[in-house]
Protein backbone atom coordinates (compact mmCIF):
# COMPACT_ATOMS: atom_id res chain seq x y z
CA UNK A 1 0.00 0.00 0.00
CA UNK A 2 1.59 3.30 -1.09
CA UNK A 3 0.91 6.09 1.21
CA UNK A 4 0.03 9.83 -0.33
CA UNK A 5 -1.35 12.97 1.30
CA UNK A 6 -3.70 13.77 -1.39
CA UNK A 7 -5.16 11.17 -4.13
CA UNK A 8 -6.55 13.31 -7.37
CA UNK A 9 -8.67 11.19 -9.52
CA UNK A 10 -8.70 13.00 -12.79
CA UNK A 11 -6.58 14.78 -14.60
CA UNK A 12 -9.02 17.35 -16.47
CA UNK A 13 -8.90 20.92 -15.28
CA UNK A 14 -10.54 20.31 -12.08
CA UNK A 15 -7.75 17.43 -10.94
CA UNK A 16 -4.98 19.98 -12.19
CA UNK A 17 -5.83 22.74 -10.48
CA UNK A 18 -6.86 20.64 -7.14
CA UNK A 19 -3.58 18.97 -7.24
CA UNK A 20 -1.65 21.98 -7.09
CA UNK A 21 -4.06 23.71 -4.54
CA UNK A 22 -3.53 21.04 -2.05
CA UNK A 23 0.35 21.15 -3.20
CA UNK A 24 0.19 25.35 -2.78
CA UNK A 25 -1.24 24.07 0.99
CA UNK A 26 1.60 22.37 2.12
CA UNK A 27 0.32 18.99 1.10
CA UNK A 28 3.64 16.97 0.51
CA UNK A 29 2.80 13.94 -0.84
CA UNK A 30 0.00 14.44 -4.18
CA UNK A 31 -1.12 11.96 -6.60
CA UNK A 32 -2.37 13.12 -9.43
CA UNK A 33 -3.90 9.85 -11.68
CA UNK A 34 -5.30 10.42 -15.41
CA UNK A 35 -6.64 7.14 -17.51
CA UNK A 36 -6.02 8.86 -21.14
CA UNK A 37 -2.27 9.16 -21.47
CA UNK A 38 -2.12 12.63 -21.47
CA UNK A 39 -3.36 15.02 -18.66
CA UNK A 40 -5.72 17.85 -19.68
CA UNK A 41 -9.04 16.04 -20.17
CA UNK A 42 -12.00 17.27 -22.33
CA UNK A 43 -9.84 20.66 -23.20
CA UNK A 44 -7.56 18.29 -25.39
CA UNK A 45 -10.14 18.36 -28.15
CA UNK A 46 -11.44 21.98 -28.00
CA UNK A 47 -9.35 23.97 -30.76
CA UNK A 48 -12.17 26.40 -30.48
CA UNK A 49 -11.37 30.14 -28.10
CA UNK A 50 -13.38 30.66 -25.58
CA UNK A 51 -11.47 29.55 -22.65
CA UNK A 52 -9.56 31.39 -19.71
CA UNK A 53 -11.26 34.95 -19.98
CA UNK A 54 -12.29 35.15 -16.00
CA UNK A 55 -9.54 32.81 -15.31
CA UNK A 56 -6.37 34.67 -17.19
CA UNK A 57 -8.02 37.67 -18.89
CA UNK A 58 -7.47 36.45 -21.97
CA UNK A 59 -9.43 33.87 -24.95
CA UNK A 60 -7.42 30.50 -25.26
CA UNK A 61 -8.01 27.22 -27.14
CA UNK A 62 -8.70 24.57 -24.54
CA UNK A 63 -5.36 23.09 -25.67
CA UNK A 64 -3.73 26.24 -24.91
CA UNK A 65 -5.53 26.32 -21.44
CA UNK A 66 -4.49 22.79 -20.22
CA UNK A 67 -1.07 23.39 -21.85
CA UNK A 68 -0.82 26.55 -19.23
CA UNK A 69 -1.57 23.94 -15.87
CA UNK A 70 0.39 21.02 -17.55
CA UNK A 71 3.56 23.60 -17.17
CA UNK A 72 2.34 24.15 -13.83
CA UNK A 73 2.10 20.88 -12.36
CA UNK A 74 5.78 19.29 -14.35
CA UNK A 75 7.24 22.15 -12.13
CA UNK A 76 4.95 21.93 -8.73
CA UNK A 77 6.18 18.31 -7.02
CA UNK A 78 3.08 16.29 -7.94
CA UNK A 79 3.82 12.80 -8.84
CA UNK A 80 1.88 12.15 -12.48
CA UNK A 81 0.29 8.99 -13.33
CA UNK A 82 -1.17 8.77 -16.54
CA UNK A 83 -2.30 5.85 -18.31
CA UNK A 84 -3.68 4.87 -14.95
CA UNK A 85 -7.35 4.13 -14.23
CA UNK A 86 -8.92 4.34 -10.44
CA UNK A 87 -10.80 1.19 -10.55
CA UNK A 88 -11.69 0.87 -7.00
CA UNK A 89 -12.16 3.42 -4.52
CA UNK A 90 -13.61 1.72 -0.91
CA UNK A 91 -14.91 2.52 2.22
CA UNK A 92 -11.65 2.52 4.46
CA UNK A 93 -10.14 5.19 1.87
CA UNK A 94 -7.87 3.25 0.29
CA UNK A 95 -7.72 3.03 -3.80
CA UNK A 96 -7.09 0.43 -6.34
CA UNK A 97 -5.45 1.43 -9.64
CA UNK A 98 -4.62 0.07 -12.55
CA UNK A 99 -1.97 0.71 -15.31
CA UNK A 100 0.42 0.13 -17.78
CA UNK A 101 2.93 2.04 -16.01
CA UNK A 102 1.91 0.78 -12.61
CA UNK A 103 0.14 -2.41 -13.06
CA UNK A 104 -2.01 -3.11 -9.93
CA UNK A 105 -1.36 -0.56 -7.32
CA UNK A 106 -3.00 0.18 -4.07
CA UNK A 107 -2.78 3.38 -2.67
CA UNK A 108 -3.86 4.77 0.61
CA UNK A 109 -4.33 8.83 0.86
CA UNK A 110 -5.67 10.69 3.73
CA UNK A 111 -7.83 12.35 1.40
CA UNK A 112 -9.07 11.83 -1.79
CA UNK A 113 -10.63 14.36 -4.50
CA UNK A 114 -12.64 12.83 -7.30
CA UNK A 115 -12.33 15.25 -10.49
CA UNK A 116 -13.33 12.49 -13.22
CA UNK A 117 -15.17 14.83 -15.06
CA UNK A 118 -18.51 14.00 -16.84
CA UNK A 119 -20.09 11.66 -19.76
CA UNK A 120 -22.52 12.35 -22.52
CA UNK A 121 -26.35 10.98 -22.64
CA UNK A 122 -26.59 8.83 -25.36
CA UNK A 123 -28.98 8.40 -27.69
CA UNK A 124 -30.56 5.08 -26.26
CA UNK A 125 -31.70 6.77 -23.15
CA UNK A 126 -34.31 8.82 -25.35
CA UNK A 127 -37.45 8.05 -26.27
CA UNK A 128 -36.39 8.05 -30.25
CA UNK A 129 -38.09 5.15 -32.42
CA UNK A 130 -36.86 3.87 -35.60
CA UNK A 131 -33.81 2.23 -37.04
CA UNK A 132 -29.94 2.64 -35.33
CA UNK A 133 -27.92 2.95 -38.48
CA UNK A 134 -23.90 4.24 -38.35
CA UNK A 135 -23.89 8.35 -38.60
CA UNK A 136 -25.29 8.65 -34.76
CA UNK A 137 -22.60 10.33 -32.74
CA UNK A 138 -22.70 12.42 -29.32
CA UNK A 139 -20.98 15.74 -29.93
CA UNK A 140 -18.39 15.60 -27.68
CA UNK A 141 -17.47 12.09 -29.64
CA UNK A 142 -18.15 13.86 -32.88
CA UNK A 143 -15.50 16.74 -31.69
CA UNK A 144 -12.71 13.69 -30.63
CA UNK A 145 -13.12 12.45 -33.95
CA UNK A 146 -12.66 15.33 -36.36
CA UNK A 147 -10.28 17.43 -33.73
CA UNK A 148 -7.80 14.61 -32.63
CA UNK A 149 -8.97 11.58 -35.62
CA UNK A 150 -9.18 13.40 -37.95
CA UNK A 151 -12.26 11.72 -39.58
CA UNK A 152 -14.64 13.26 -42.25
CA UNK A 153 -17.62 12.06 -40.26
CA UNK A 154 -20.15 13.11 -42.49
CA UNK A 155 -21.47 16.04 -44.85
CA UNK A 156 -25.51 17.16 -44.50
CA UNK A 157 -26.34 16.98 -40.25
CA UNK A 158 -28.82 17.71 -37.98
CA UNK A 159 -28.00 18.57 -34.27
CA UNK A 160 -30.68 17.52 -31.86
CA UNK A 161 -30.25 19.47 -28.59
CA UNK A 162 -28.59 23.07 -28.13
CA UNK A 163 -26.24 22.46 -25.26
CA UNK A 164 -23.09 24.26 -26.00
CA UNK A 165 -21.11 21.24 -27.28
CA UNK A 166 -24.00 21.05 -30.13
CA UNK A 167 -23.72 24.56 -30.88
CA UNK A 168 -19.87 24.89 -31.04
CA UNK A 169 -19.89 21.36 -33.36
CA UNK A 170 -22.38 23.39 -35.74
CA UNK A 171 -19.93 26.34 -36.06
CA UNK A 172 -17.13 24.21 -36.73
CA UNK A 173 -18.78 22.20 -39.30
CA UNK A 174 -20.20 24.93 -40.92
CA UNK A 175 -16.71 26.50 -41.26
CA UNK A 176 -15.37 23.12 -42.30
CA UNK A 177 -17.87 23.53 -45.45
CA UNK A 178 -20.59 21.06 -44.10
CA UNK A 179 -23.91 21.32 -43.93
CA UNK A 180 -25.81 22.12 -40.75
CA UNK A 181 -29.60 21.75 -41.54
CA UNK A 182 -31.34 22.76 -38.22
CA UNK A 183 -30.63 22.57 -34.60
CA UNK A 184 -33.53 20.72 -32.69
CA UNK A 185 -34.45 21.99 -29.17
CA UNK A 186 -37.36 20.62 -27.48
CA UNK A 187 -37.41 23.71 -25.00
CA UNK A 188 -39.06 27.13 -25.75
CA UNK A 189 -35.10 28.02 -25.84
CA UNK A 190 -31.90 27.09 -26.46
CA UNK A 191 -30.28 25.08 -24.01
CA UNK A 192 -26.60 26.57 -24.39
CA UNK A 193 -25.07 29.59 -22.99
CA UNK A 194 -26.71 32.63 -25.05
CA UNK A 195 -22.93 33.87 -26.11
CA UNK A 196 -22.77 30.52 -27.81
CA UNK A 197 -26.27 30.89 -29.49
CA UNK A 198 -24.97 34.14 -31.00
CA UNK A 199 -21.23 33.28 -32.13
CA UNK A 200 -22.18 29.69 -32.98
CA UNK A 201 -25.81 29.70 -34.66
CA UNK A 202 -26.56 33.27 -35.17
CA UNK A 203 -23.69 34.37 -37.00
CA UNK A 204 -23.72 31.24 -38.85
CA UNK A 205 -27.20 31.44 -39.85
CA UNK A 206 -27.79 27.75 -38.47
CA UNK A 207 -31.47 27.23 -37.72
CA UNK A 208 -32.62 26.62 -34.38
CA UNK A 209 -36.00 24.94 -34.26
CA UNK A 210 -37.63 25.24 -30.59
CA UNK A 211 -40.32 23.37 -29.26
CA UNK A 212 -39.14 20.42 -32.14
CA UNK A 213 -37.68 16.74 -31.29
CA UNK A 214 -36.53 13.58 -33.37
CA UNK A 215 -39.02 11.54 -33.13
CA UNK A 216 -37.64 8.86 -35.78
CA UNK A 217 -34.38 7.90 -37.44
CA UNK A 218 -34.36 6.15 -40.94
CA UNK A 219 -31.83 4.63 -42.71
CA UNK A 220 -30.20 0.81 -43.22
CA UNK A 221 -26.71 0.79 -42.83
CA UNK A 222 -26.34 4.42 -42.91
CA UNK A 223 -28.69 7.08 -41.01
CA UNK A 224 -30.85 8.84 -44.43
CA UNK A 225 -32.85 11.00 -42.30
CA UNK A 226 -34.74 11.85 -39.45
CA UNK A 227 -38.29 12.60 -38.72
CA UNK A 228 -38.99 15.75 -36.66
CA UNK A 229 -42.06 16.70 -35.01
CA UNK A 230 -43.29 20.08 -33.73
CA UNK A 231 -44.63 19.47 -29.77
CA UNK A 232 -46.63 22.64 -30.12
CA UNK A 233 -49.09 21.21 -33.25
CA UNK A 234 -47.60 17.32 -32.99
CA UNK A 235 -46.86 17.71 -36.89
CA UNK A 236 -43.85 15.77 -38.61
CA UNK A 237 -41.87 16.23 -40.99
CA UNK A 238 -38.90 14.20 -43.15
CA UNK A 239 -35.09 15.52 -42.92
CA UNK A 240 -32.76 14.00 -45.53
CA UNK A 241 -29.15 14.19 -43.20
CA UNK A 242 -26.46 11.55 -43.14
CA UNK A 243 -25.18 12.46 -40.03
CA UNK A 244 -27.14 12.82 -36.75
CA UNK A 245 -25.20 14.75 -33.45
CA UNK A 246 -26.91 14.40 -30.59
CA UNK A 247 -26.25 17.17 -27.49
CA UNK A 248 -28.22 15.97 -24.76
CA UNK A 249 -26.93 16.53 -21.82
CA UNK A 250 -24.02 15.66 -19.62
CA UNK A 251 -24.06 13.52 -16.51
CA UNK A 252 -21.49 13.84 -13.77
CA UNK A 253 -19.07 10.82 -13.49
CA UNK A 254 -18.77 9.65 -9.69
CA UNK A 255 -19.42 6.12 -9.47
CA UNK A 256 -16.48 5.79 -7.56
CA UNK A 257 -17.86 8.26 -4.43
CA UNK A 258 -21.10 5.82 -4.78
CA UNK A 259 -18.57 2.89 -4.07
CA UNK A 260 -16.83 4.78 -1.50
CA UNK A 261 -20.02 5.97 0.68
CA UNK A 262 -21.79 2.73 -0.30
CA UNK A 263 -24.71 3.73 -0.34
CA UNK A 264 -24.81 6.00 2.93
CA UNK A 265 -23.28 9.78 2.91
CA UNK A 266 -20.01 10.79 1.63
CA UNK A 267 -17.41 10.02 3.88
CA UNK A 268 -15.40 13.27 4.93
CA UNK A 269 -12.08 12.73 3.19
CA UNK A 270 -13.70 12.66 -0.09
CA UNK A 271 -13.87 15.65 -1.99
CA UNK A 272 -15.63 16.19 -5.32
CA UNK A 273 -14.82 18.98 -7.90
CA UNK A 274 -15.30 19.98 -11.67
CA UNK A 275 -18.08 18.06 -13.66
CA UNK A 276 -18.07 15.31 -11.51
CA UNK A 277 -19.70 17.48 -9.16
CA UNK A 278 -22.24 19.45 -11.11
CA UNK A 279 -21.48 20.51 -15.06
CA UNK A 280 -19.86 23.49 -15.20
CA UNK A 281 -20.42 25.96 -18.41
CA UNK A 282 -16.87 27.44 -18.12
CA UNK A 283 -13.37 26.03 -17.61
CA UNK A 284 -12.60 29.10 -15.34
CA UNK A 285 -15.19 28.31 -12.77
CA UNK A 286 -13.86 25.47 -12.36
CA UNK A 287 -10.28 25.97 -11.94
CA UNK A 288 -11.27 28.59 -9.52
CA UNK A 289 -13.64 25.74 -7.38
CA UNK A 290 -10.99 23.01 -7.74
CA UNK A 291 -7.66 25.32 -6.44
CA UNK A 292 -10.07 25.44 -3.41
CA UNK A 293 -11.43 22.28 -3.31
CA UNK A 294 -7.55 21.45 -3.02
CA UNK A 295 -6.81 23.28 -0.48
CA UNK A 296 -9.35 22.33 1.43
CA UNK A 297 -8.46 18.38 1.33
CA UNK A 298 -4.82 19.73 2.13
CA UNK A 299 -6.45 21.08 5.28
CA UNK A 300 -8.57 17.57 5.99
CA UNK A 301 -5.17 15.92 5.15
CA UNK A 302 -3.09 17.65 8.16
CA UNK A 303 -5.88 18.24 10.76
CA UNK A 304 -8.78 16.13 9.96
CA UNK A 305 -10.86 19.28 9.40
CA UNK A 306 -11.85 20.36 6.19
CA UNK A 307 -10.92 24.45 6.56
CA UNK A 308 -11.88 27.14 3.19
CA UNK A 309 -8.66 28.61 2.73
CA UNK A 310 -8.71 31.42 0.23
CA UNK A 311 -5.59 31.81 -2.73
CA UNK A 312 -5.11 33.83 -4.95
CA UNK A 313 -7.47 32.20 -7.27
CA UNK A 314 -9.87 34.52 -5.67
CA UNK A 315 -7.63 37.72 -7.07
CA UNK A 316 -7.20 36.59 -10.31
CA UNK A 317 -11.35 36.46 -10.71
CA UNK A 318 -11.41 39.67 -9.22
CA UNK A 319 -8.78 40.88 -11.41
CA UNK A 320 -10.34 39.96 -14.54
CA UNK A 321 -13.54 38.50 -13.58
CA UNK A 322 -14.93 42.38 -12.59
CA UNK A 323 -17.87 42.45 -12.38
CA UNK A 324 -19.21 39.23 -13.26
CA UNK A 325 -20.99 40.50 -16.53
CA UNK A 326 -19.85 40.05 -19.54
CA UNK A 327 -20.65 42.00 -23.17
CA UNK A 328 -21.73 39.47 -25.42
CA UNK A 329 -21.78 41.67 -29.05
CA UNK A 330 -18.67 39.71 -30.34
CA UNK A 331 -15.99 37.31 -29.38
CA UNK A 332 -14.07 39.51 -26.92
CA UNK A 333 -16.41 39.24 -24.57
CA UNK A 334 -14.68 42.41 -22.82
CA UNK A 335 -15.76 42.33 -18.57
CA UNK A 336 -18.25 45.45 -18.13
CA UNK A 337 -19.66 47.66 -15.35
CA UNK A 338 -23.00 48.52 -14.76
CA UNK A 339 -23.33 52.48 -14.32
CA UNK A 340 -26.02 54.64 -13.81
CA UNK A 341 -26.65 54.66 -17.74
CA UNK A 342 -26.42 51.14 -18.39
CA UNK A 343 -22.92 49.24 -18.65
CA UNK A 344 -19.40 50.10 -19.95
CA UNK A 345 -16.52 48.71 -20.43
CA UNK A 346 -16.27 47.46 -24.01
CA UNK A 347 -12.72 47.29 -25.52
CA UNK A 348 -14.79 48.33 -29.11
CA UNK A 349 -16.10 51.68 -27.18
CA UNK A 350 -19.57 51.07 -28.72
CA UNK A 351 -22.04 52.95 -27.30
CA UNK A 352 -24.24 50.17 -26.44
CA UNK A 353 -22.19 47.22 -26.04
CA UNK A 354 -24.95 44.72 -25.40
CA UNK A 355 -27.19 43.98 -28.57
CA UNK A 356 -30.55 45.83 -28.26
CA UNK A 357 -32.80 43.03 -27.19
CA UNK A 358 -30.48 40.96 -25.15
CA UNK A 359 -28.95 40.84 -21.54
CA UNK A 360 -25.73 40.72 -20.95
CA UNK A 361 -24.47 37.20 -19.83
CA UNK A 362 -23.90 36.69 -16.48
CA UNK A 363 -22.25 34.54 -14.64
CA UNK A 364 -23.32 33.86 -10.41
CA UNK A 365 -20.44 33.58 -8.48
CA UNK A 366 -19.46 35.45 -5.22
CA UNK A 367 -15.85 36.68 -5.21
CA UNK A 368 -16.35 38.19 -2.30
CA UNK A 369 -15.78 35.09 0.12
C1 LIG B 1 -17.16 20.38 -26.18
C2 LIG B 1 -16.98 21.27 -25.00
C3 LIG B 1 -16.79 22.62 -25.23
C4 LIG B 1 -16.55 23.47 -24.15
N1 LIG B 1 -16.33 24.78 -24.41
C5 LIG B 1 -15.99 25.61 -23.39
C6 LIG B 1 -15.62 26.99 -23.66
O1 LIG B 1 -15.64 27.46 -24.80
N2 LIG B 1 -15.23 27.75 -22.61
C7 LIG B 1 -15.20 27.23 -21.35
O2 LIG B 1 -14.81 27.94 -20.41
N3 LIG B 1 -15.57 25.95 -21.06
C8 LIG B 1 -15.96 25.12 -22.06
N4 LIG B 1 -16.31 23.82 -21.79
C9 LIG B 1 -16.46 23.38 -20.38
C10 LIG B 1 -15.16 22.90 -19.71
O3 LIG B 1 -14.24 22.50 -20.68
C11 LIG B 1 -15.46 21.74 -18.77
O4 LIG B 1 -16.38 22.21 -17.83
C12 LIG B 1 -14.17 21.23 -18.05
O5 LIG B 1 -13.31 20.62 -18.99
C13 LIG B 1 -14.51 20.22 -16.96
O6 LIG B 1 -13.32 19.84 -16.33
P1 LIG B 1 -13.18 18.50 -15.49
O7 LIG B 1 -11.75 18.40 -15.10
O8 LIG B 1 -14.21 18.47 -14.43
O9 LIG B 1 -13.58 17.32 -16.49
P2 LIG B 1 -12.80 16.69 -17.74
O10 LIG B 1 -12.16 17.75 -18.57
O11 LIG B 1 -13.80 15.81 -18.42
O12 LIG B 1 -11.66 15.78 -17.06
C14 LIG B 1 -11.96 14.62 -16.32
C15 LIG B 1 -10.80 13.65 -16.49
O13 LIG B 1 -10.93 12.57 -15.56
C16 LIG B 1 -10.46 11.39 -16.18
N5 LIG B 1 -11.01 10.24 -15.45
C17 LIG B 1 -12.32 9.89 -15.32
N6 LIG B 1 -12.45 8.80 -14.55
C18 LIG B 1 -11.22 8.42 -14.17
C19 LIG B 1 -10.70 7.33 -13.36
N7 LIG B 1 -11.51 6.45 -12.78
N8 LIG B 1 -9.35 7.25 -13.19
C20 LIG B 1 -8.54 8.16 -13.77
N9 LIG B 1 -8.97 9.20 -14.53
C21 LIG B 1 -10.29 9.34 -14.73
C22 LIG B 1 -10.95 11.52 -17.62
O14 LIG B 1 -10.21 10.71 -18.50
C23 LIG B 1 -10.74 13.02 -17.88
O15 LIG B 1 -9.50 13.30 -18.46
C24 LIG B 1 -16.54 22.95 -22.84
C25 LIG B 1 -16.76 21.59 -22.61
C26 LIG B 1 -17.00 20.75 -23.67
C27 LIG B 1 -17.26 19.27 -23.41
Amino acid sequence: MTAYDILVIGGGPAGMAAALGAKKAGAERVLLTERLDTLGGILNQCVHTGFGLIYYGEELTGVEYAARFKEEIKNSGVDVLTGTTVVHLREDGSALLSGPSCGLLAVRAKAVILASGCRERPIGALSVSGTRPSGIFSAGMAQKMINLGGYDIGNQFVILGSGDVGMIMARQLTQMGKNVLAVIEKEAVCGGLARNKIQCLDAYRIPLKTRCTVSRIHGIGRISGVTVRDLENGREHFLACDTLITSVGLIPERELSEEASNGGALPEWLFLCGNACYVHDLVDDVTVEAFQTGRQAAAFAQSGFARFARGEEVENLKKYGGSGIFCIACPKACPLTKTKDGYSGALCGRKDPIPSGSEPQGFSRDIAT
